[in-house]
């Protein structure tokens, strides 16, 4: 197969995580006889710096032509402290997205047995966690009309939402559920917002489509203490921008951190794979951010842009077995890990890469055998 594949490395350790998927990418290439093209695009601080703009035309037009995207991270310290600003970083994001119409983020809370300890929820809460978010896009606060009134003492954002855009991501929510529990969990705050009573009563109308799937309807408040409460009871959660933004970070600690939170943005055509987390200024540069994200994004890729389920299983599988053999990077290595074991950004691809290459050939001697 030969794809073309755009990266988008990003600000901060956006450029960190994201060479050790290509890492990962290259190999599956070489093992299983697949042609990845890569070309690298501008995105967020370093595009503004460059070009004035945090997404250029020309990364635009890249990314229209290409199979798929594996994206990093964007922001800067300058911009959180001077919300001032007017070009900034997000803004190529949500450009990014809004353009390529990709309008459902799916985020897999998948929670390795070897990480049950880096966590900050008890592990009897946690062991079984399986929940996949649908966090819908390209509406609500982020898109709607926002400004200033009255000299600028009153700020609005409006949080809008069309009937179509809530249609498209349930239905897809929905499928999701059948290959999974069968259960879809629409979280809104129907009870004080009329966007939500939209998207409460659309999500019913498509939930008629699928009666093998349970629905539930959670407000957001209570969704959020369920989370941490019981996340078994989850399977698949359907939710707004907003909402989904929140939730997910909140569920990272499902999974121990920020750093093994892969996504995948898709929408009718193309797919941006990324890890869920930002470009963490506080870590940027020393080398220890957590790549395992990254490299579980790739794993997504794989899987949904390319319809290469084996090579997916095999990136999975050398994440796990990396975890098993006792290796960490600092954000997910509890007090029973050794100094010795705790690695950093780099050695940590490495170490996928090893498990990955005896994987495929522990495979190839098996076929030879039979
Ligand atoms: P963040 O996700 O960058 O970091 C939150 C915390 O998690 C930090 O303590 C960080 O060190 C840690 N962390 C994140 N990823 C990690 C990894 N791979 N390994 C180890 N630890 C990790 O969120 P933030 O600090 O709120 O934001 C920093 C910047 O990132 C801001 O400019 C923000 O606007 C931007 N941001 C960008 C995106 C995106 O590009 N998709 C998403 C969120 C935030």
């Amino acid at each position: 197969m030969k794809r073309k594949i755009v990266l988008l490395p990003g600000d901060g350790i956006g450029k960190e995580v994201t060479t050790e998927g290509k890492k990962i990418l290259l190999a599956i290439a070489e093992h299983f006889n697949h042609e990845f093209v890569f070309e690298e695009a501008l995105i967020g601080h370093e595009a503004i710096a460059a070009t004035g703009n945090s997404l250029p035309d020309e990364t635009l037009s890249k990314l229209r032509v290409c199979d798929a995207i594996l994206f990093g991270a964007v922001g800067h310290p300058k911009y959180d402290n001077d919300p001032s600003l007017k070009v900034r970083p997000e803004q190529g994001l949500l450009k990014m997205r809004k353009e390529l119409g990709l309008y459902a983020n799916l985020r897999p809370i998948k929670l390795f047995d070897e990480l049950l300890g880096a966590s900050s929820i008890k592990p009897e809460i946690l062991k079984g966690s399986d929940i996949l978010f649908f966090r819908e896009l390209t509406g609500d606060v982020y898109f709607g009309e926002k400004g200033r009134k009255e000299n600028g003492a009153t700020a609005f954002d409006l949080m809008i939402y069309h009937r179509f855009e809530v249609e498209r991501i349930a239905h897809k929510a929905f499928k999701a559920a059948q290959t999974r529990k069968k259960k879809v969990t629409s979280v809104d705050k129907a009870n004080v917002l009329e966007s939500s009573r939209l998207w409460r009563e659309t999500v019913q109308q498509v939930g008629k489509h699928y009666p093998d799937v349970e629905l539930e309807h959670l407000f957001v408040d209570t969704a959020a203490m369920k989370l941490i409460h019981n996340p078994r009871s989850f399977d698949v959660v359907l939710t707004g921008n907003l909402f989904g933004d929140i939730l997910t970070d909140e569920a990272s600690q499902v999974a121990g951190s920020m750093g093994m939170l892969a996504s995948a943005s898709i929408g009718d055509t193309i797919g941006l794979y990324e890890p869920i987390h930002g470009s963490a200024h506080d870590i940027t540069g020393k080398g220890i951010a957590n790549p395992l994200a990254s490299i579980l994004s790739v794993a997504l890729m794989l899987d949904i842009s390319f319809g290469l389920k084996q090579e997916a299983e095999t990136v999975l599988h050398a994440v796990e077995q990396t975890l098993k053999n006792g290796f960490r990077t600092a954000d997910i290595a509890d007090s029973t890990i050794s100094k010795s074991k705790i690695l950093s950004t780099h050695q940590m691809g490495d170490q996928v890469l090893d498990q990955l290459n005896q994987i495929v050939i522990t495979q190839l001697i098996s076929n030879v055998n039979q």
